[in-house]
This record gives C-alpha cells, sequence and structure tokens, in this order.
C-alpha cells in the first residue's frame, strides 16, 4: 500500500470509522475541524483555513452531495498531507481539470485527489463489499454495477469508475 492509502485508512482506523459509506462528518468532528457550508461561486469547491487554534473546511453548498463529500475528503487530505507547509488552501474546479497551475501546486492537488479516493473507497472494504455481491454485480452491466456501487460508498459514478481502474479491477473505457 502506498503512503497516501495507508495514511487515509490509517486514519479512519484511529478513528474506529473504517466502514462504509466512510463517516465524513464523524471524522471532521473528531479532528476538531469545523466545517461550514458556504455560498461559493460556483467555480470554488472548497477551501481549508489552518489558523493556531481553529481549522476551518469550507464547501460550496450548490455542489451536488457526492461532490460535497468529495471536496470535503479532498481537503482532508490538504489538512493531514499539506498543513504543516501551507495554511490556506482555496480549491477551484478548474484545478482538478487544467493543466495551468504551478508544478508544487499541481502536486499537493494530485495527492489532495488521491487521498480523498483512497479515504471515501477504502480498497479493502471496496473488495470486500464487491466480493459479497459479486454474483448480483456480475449479473449487471458493467456500467450499471459501477452506480450500485457507487451509491453503496456515496461518491461519484466517475470517482468510483477512476478508483476501479485505478485498483486494475476494471478496464478503462473513457
Ligand atoms: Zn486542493
Amino acid at each position: 500500500m502506498n503512503k497516501i492509502e495507508s495514511t487515509a485508512v490509517n486514519l479512519l482506523k484511529k478513528h474506529d470509522l473504517f466502514d462504509y459509506p466512510v463517516d465524513l462528518p464523524k471524522l471532521v468532528q473528531s479532528l476538531d475541524i469545523k466545517m461550514i457550508p458556504h455560498e461559493f461561486d460556483d467555480d470554488v469547491s472548497g477551501m481549508l483555513i489552518i489558523d493556531d487554534n481553529q481549522v476551518t473546511l469550507g464547501y460550496n453548498v450548490r455542489d451536488g452531495k457526492e461532490r460535497k463529500r468529495f471536496t470535503i475528503a479532498h481537503e482532508l487530505g490538504h489538512y493531514v498531507l499539506h498543513g504543516n507547509k501551507n495554511k490556506l488552501f482555496l480549491d477551484k474546479k478548474s484545478v482538478y481539470f487544467r493543466n495551468n497551475i504551478n508544478s508544487a501546486n499541481k502536486k499537493q492537488e494530485i495527492e489532495a485527489n488521491r487521498f480523498a479516493a483512497a479515504i471515501l473507497m477504502p480498497t479493502e472494504l471496496l473488495v470486500k463489499h464487491i466480493e459479497q455481491k459479486i454474483d448480483f454485480y456480475d449479473s449487471l452491466e458493467e456500467e450499471e454495477a459501477i452506480e450500485k456501487i457507487a451509491f453503496e460508498f456515496k461518491v461519484s459514478k466517475i470517482s468510483m469508475t477512476y478508483r476501479l481502474v485505478n485498483l486494475g479491477m476494471i478496464e478503462k473505457n473513457f
């Protein structure tokens, strides 16, 4: 297991939350982070502010619920992985898709996304879930199976698709 994957899993286990769908509000609470829903502009997904005494995580209320969960998990990634270096993270949606950000930021954004995937869809839990219902999922078209697995983990279908591809569990089909 790589470092980001093990960091995410250890964090869940430490707070007794290694189950799916991952209880993000409870994790945020356990970490003593203040979570604030905010009406950001449409291109902003979330932000994280690390003060001396308080960590504040904001997410965009206008986003869909899976998107909000991914944002919260992404900001947690910044907190856990990069919180000792930077104190302010503002995440614009374009950051996820564009390449026009400097390389130091880009590395952090990729790492935060990897952390988000790892904490929302821990490999062990994903494999266990699929194995338990393998006959059912085998009976479905792949697209439909991915949608149902995504629903179980409360993530978007596209997040689950990327995850399953990255874990080598399905072929790349996009
Ligand atoms: Zn970010």
